[in-house]
């Protein structure tokens, strides 16, 4: 059976060239980059590659990266390293996001929630797209952090971040963006579109490196309080010794991403994509795509298929070897619908007969083709059923 994987959103494979660069600091050039014998030395210098090739992917300085285990962890930082000193201080705080942020974003506000930060929750319009000028109206005197996701990892819709750090900038509100779905994606230039977000966060693992590896771009000049307490490792806003294999294979796959993106890896995506989505949409009657009037991420298609529960047209796919994912989260063994579909106004029943397929940078034309026919085949085989 061919296996078609549809699911780089949950994760990405490590791309061959990452593996390689990463193997040498497993054996004979592992070592501590804190000691200060050559192997220490040698992993130092491992290090600060990978820094400095991710931060030609950002267009920023290699001071203004910080490795993180993932991008949970950066977000965390983000927002907690940020809020917790007001909170520890006995001052207001308010926190403007949204309510289709990953977990790692909406947990983190809520448990500051609990601790005295006042959060507001922008809801997205229709197309999944948050409203720049909504975000600004809900700043206040003391917000003193925004954090909106740069791609959503459901549907890809691209969110205006760019505008919204240029609106918070001229209140004085720092910008925090998820962008661990939009990495490797999107050109993130913290010099150019980008110059008013004060941090941004990255994981490894939807971008051809490993899992357990993540970044946090944190502006010069903006400081965060640090969440773990141990070594002065990462100038002080991180400790613990770093996974310096990860991080050579952080750096070899921006390298790569980067690459990717400038020979039009992300156009030549999108179109594939697009013959994945329309084969389904003219294959399935009433199938719709969810955020499809939104700018979105090249590799992401989320479609609403009437009258199918997701869950199980999820498991026929998989025994046909195609690999994707639900618009919605399996928590503790029970399915709920998205958070982010019905932020945008689905019915609980729409956001249960939702579906995600995410593109890796490898897929073809011929597995396009064949996952759409098999999708539209698997469809109306369980409507077939349901009818019977
Ligand atoms: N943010 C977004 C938008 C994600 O899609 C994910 C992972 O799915 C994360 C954060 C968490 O990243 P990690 O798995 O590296 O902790």
């Amino acid at each position: 059976m061919t296996r078609i994987y549809l699911d780089a959103n949950a994760t990405t494979p490590v791309a061959p060239e990452v593996l390689e660069a990463m193997l040498p600091y497993f054996g004979a050039l592992g070592g501590n980059a804190s000691s200060a014998h050559a192997a220490g030395q040698q992993a130092r210098s491992a290090v600060e590659k990978g820094r400095a090739q991710v931060a030609s992917l950002l267009q920023c300085t290699a001071k203004e990266i910080v490795f993180t285990s993932g991008g949970t962890e950066s977000d965390n930082l983000a927002l907690r390293g940020v809020l917790e000193p007001f909170l520890q201080r006995g001052e207001a705080a308010h926190l403007i996001t949204t309510q289709m942020e990953h977990h790692a974003v909406l947990y983190a506000a809520e448990a500051l929630e609990k601790r005295g930060v006042a959060v507001t929750y922008v809801a997205p319009k229709a197309d999944g797209v948050v409203d720049a000028d909504e975000v600004a109206a809900a700043m206040r005197p003391e917000t003193r952090l925004v954090s909106v996701m740069l791609a959503n990892n459901e549907t890809g819709a691209v969110q205006p971040v760019g505008k919204i750090a240029r609106l918070a900038k001229e209140r004085g509100v720092l910008v925090h963006t998820d962008a661990v779905q939009a990495a490797g994606k999107l050109l993130l230039d913290m010099a150019g579109e980008f110059k008013n977000v004060d941090l941004l966060s990255i994981s490894g693992h939807k971008l051809y490196a490993p899992q357990g590896i993540g970044v946090l771009f944190v502006r010069k000049g903006v400081t965060i309080a640090a969440m773990q307490h141990g070594g002065p490792q990462e100038r002080q806003r991180r400790a613990g010794t770093e996974n310096v294999p990860g991080i050579v294979g952080m750096g070899k796959a921006a390298e790569l991403a980067q690459k990717w993106l400038e020979r039009g890896g992300s156009e030549e995506l999108a179109a594939l994509r697009d013959v994945l989505e329309q084969g389904i949409v003219q294959g399935v009657e009433g199938a719709r795509v969810n955020a499809a009037e939104a700018r979105r991420v090249a590799n992401t298609a989320n479609l609403q298929m009437e009258g199918v529960d997701a869950e199980s047209l999820l498991m026929a796919l998989d025994m046909q070897g195609v690999a994707a994912s639900f618009g919605s989260a399996c928590m503790s063994g029970a399915t709920e619908p998205s958070h982010v579909l019905l932020s945008m106004g689905l019915t609980p029943q729409q956001a249960r007969g939702s579906l995600r397929l995410s593109l890796t940078r490898d897929a073809t034309l011929a597995e396009m083709e064949q996952a759409a026919a098999i999708t539209v085949a698997a469809v109306k085989r369980l409507r077939a059923l349901a009818r019977s």
